[in-house]
């Protein structure tokens, strides 16, 4: 797909970028908590392949900055989706944080991803104040989403 930017945009939520450096193929999602309850990093994946015909262990896949278990605070109750994930969910003086860098991470290893082929960023948008918007720190009146973006050049530039 040369030539063109895909673009999302997040608040907390991950950008997960995928790249298959094969066949030129890029791939973005936006996922929250809903999202990856839901699988959408298969339902991504399903799409490259059905597509594009990308081999997913050719793939490489980025987790840009989001909003990390240190500050996703979750109620009790949402628990429920991840109990496949049970790592993922991290009991604190009777509250339940959530870590959807590892749950993303499992995700795609579990889809077929190699390890290898998977980097995340350890910025936490909560706490990165003056570089990040974070949907959770910041009153929603003021909201600012970001745009995350990935392209390849038009062919014209390759050669
Ligand atoms: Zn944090």
């Amino acid at each position: 797909m040369p030539g063109l930017t895909l673009t999302v945009t997040v608040a907390d939520c991950l950008p997960i970028y995928f790249f298959d450096p094969q066949k030129q193929v890029i791939g973005l999602a936006h996922a929250g908590w809903r999202g990856l309850s839901q699988n959408i990093i298969r339902a991504v994946l399903d799409g490259l392949q059905k597509n594009f015909n990308c081999q997913v262990a050719n793939l490489l896949a980025y987790i840009g900055p989001h909003i990390k278990k240190c500050h996703f605070e979750i109620k009790a109750d949402r628990g429920r989706y991840f109990q496949a994930y049970p790592e993922c969910l991290i009991k604190k003086d009777r509250r339940i944080f959530l870590d959807l860098t590892g749950l993303a991470e499992a995700q795609l290893k579990t889809a077929g991803l190699l390890k290898n082929n998977i980097a995340s960023s350890n910025v936490c948008t909560f706490e990165a104040v003056n570089k990040y918007f974070s949907w959770r720190r910041d009153p929603a009146a003021k909201i600012q989403a970001m745009i995350a973006y990935i392209g390849l050049p038009p062919k014209s530039h390759l050669s």
